[in-house]
């Protein structure tokens, strides 16, 4: 019979890549804390409209990626394609805003796009992610800029860019539809057949189509920057100072747009350079939408939020940086009447904080010796009958193969093999 095989673009990962993805959640969690965000998680399903009314109902995500779908109680649902739209509901649900002026939430889990598989780019993916509702910015923009670059630095990512645009708030979006619609109405034309549409609808689209005519086109069109609001100009100058003071580089990049309608001023991208990750090495996207929380029925919030594909991250990572998980001790036992023994040593062990490995099937003594070599665990616990008789076991190093006898009882057992273990560092 044919073997069932994963859906396409959806990815085993199996336990070889795991350390890796240990280490980049691990790390964003601890840094996440440290900046005082605390976690949520939502549901990978939710209601169709709230994408459609949050992302935006001509996006690209919405048009064509989603994986939606109608239940067998008629309600029409769709597998998330990102955590912001999940994040707000919540937050309007739980009536989070009641808690405080300002919430700081994160977040991981898995996303659906139905979009063309490539490296870097998958239909289910996951992200890692940060909300803040509550703060107009731009200090807290900056902030929040600088702590994605200093992730990606701890990473050992560094060949990153900034790219930082403002997209302004409904006063210079008003202004900039007109001057972008005045710009692209002639060469309406030559523009693609979604652009067209994107031209009545939101203009600001056409500036994010890849068909080559499209980005030709673009390429002469009014820069929003140059159409910002007072306000809106200082506060992308508010932000571009505090990033300068918390030492973060980066370009001002006025055509960067995103693929999501609800972004209000700041928009940001973090880019690998020269990495693996060739056309999909935007690490990082993200912004505010100061609007999304009124709009989606709850208060007039301001928020900002940025979210980085996981897989990308562990394929920028530099070789080398997550080690093979290891067992501390290979617990072997020398014959049937001393599995028993062996085994309880094993759970003993283990419950002590020590990670133990045992074969529990009662192989012979030289495969359960290779198998500790195979493990590469650093210590044989040998639970032989000799040693038994004396309650007593011997714990050889399988590195420098020294043998010395240790007690089998607990916590006797735990405490010798860290003085060992100790000793060996
Ligand atoms: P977005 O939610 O579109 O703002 O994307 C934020 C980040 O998620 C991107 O910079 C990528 O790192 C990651 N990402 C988005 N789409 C995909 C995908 N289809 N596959 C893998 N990663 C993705």
């Amino acid at each position: 019979m044919e073997p069932v095989r994963a859906v396409k673009g959806m990815n085993d990962v199996l336990p070889a890549e795991m350390p890796a993805w240990h280490l980049v959640e691990e790390r964003f969690r601890a840094l996440a804390e440290a900046y005082s965000y605390r976690e949520v998680r939502t549901p990978v399903v939710e209601p169709t409209a709230l994408f459609a009314r949050s992302i935006g109902e001509t996006t690209d995500i919405v048009e064509k990626e989603m994986y939606s779908f109608v239940d067998k109680g008629d309600e029409a649902l769709t597998l998330r394609p990102e955590g912001t739209a999940s994040s707000v509901r919540a937050y309007i649900q739980h009536s989070a805003w009641a808690e405080g002026p300002v919430t700081r939430w994160y977040y991981l889990g898995p996303m659906y796009r139905r979009e063309r598989p490539q490296k870097g780019r998958y239909r289910q993916f996951y992200q890692l992610g940060v909300e803040v509702y509550g703060d107009p910015g731009p200090h807290v923009d900056a902030e929040m800029i600088d702590m994605a670059v200093r992730l990606l630095e701890g990473l050992g990512i560094r060949r990153v860019t900034v790219e930082l645009n403002s997209l302004g708030g409904p006063g210079t979006r008003v202004a900039y539809r007109d001057a972008l619609s005045g710009f692209l109405s002639p060469s309406r034309e030559a523009l693609c057949p979604d652009c067209r549409r994107r031209l009545e609808h939101n203009p600001l689209r056409v500036l994010d189509c890849k068909v080559p005519t499209c980005r030709q086109i673009a390429a002469g069109a009014p820069r929003i920057t140059d159409h910002l609001t007072a306000e809106d100009r200082s506060h992308l100058d508010g932000l571009r100072r505090m990033l300068d003071r918390l030492g973060t580089p980066h370009v001002l990049e006025p055509r960067l747009v995103r693929g999501l309608d609800y972004y209000t001023r700041t928009l940001f991208e973090i880019k690998e350079e020269g990495g693996e990750l060739g056309s999909q090495n935007t690490l990082v996207g993200g912004g505010r939408y100061d609007g999304l929380v009124e709009s989606l029925g709850g208060p007039p919030t301001a928020a900002i939020g940025f979210a980085a594909g996981i897989e990308r991250l562990v394929l920028s990572l530099p070789d080398g940086s997550a080690n093979p998980i290891r067992p501390a001790v290979s617990v072997v036992s020398t014959g049937s009447a001393t599995l028993d023994p062996a085994v309880v040593a094993a759970r003993d062990l283990r419950l002590g904080g020590i990670a133990t490995d045992i074969d529990t099937r009662g192989s012979s003594l030289k495969s359960q010796l290779r198998r500790s070599d195979k493990l590469g665990a650093r210590f044989a616990l040998i639970v032989g009958e000799d040693e038994l008789s004396r309650g007593r076991a011997a714990l050889r190093d399988l590195g420098t193969k020294e043998q010395v006898e240790v007690p089998l009882s607990k916590p006797e057992i735990v405490d010798a093999v860290r003085t060992a273990m100790e000793k060996t560092t």
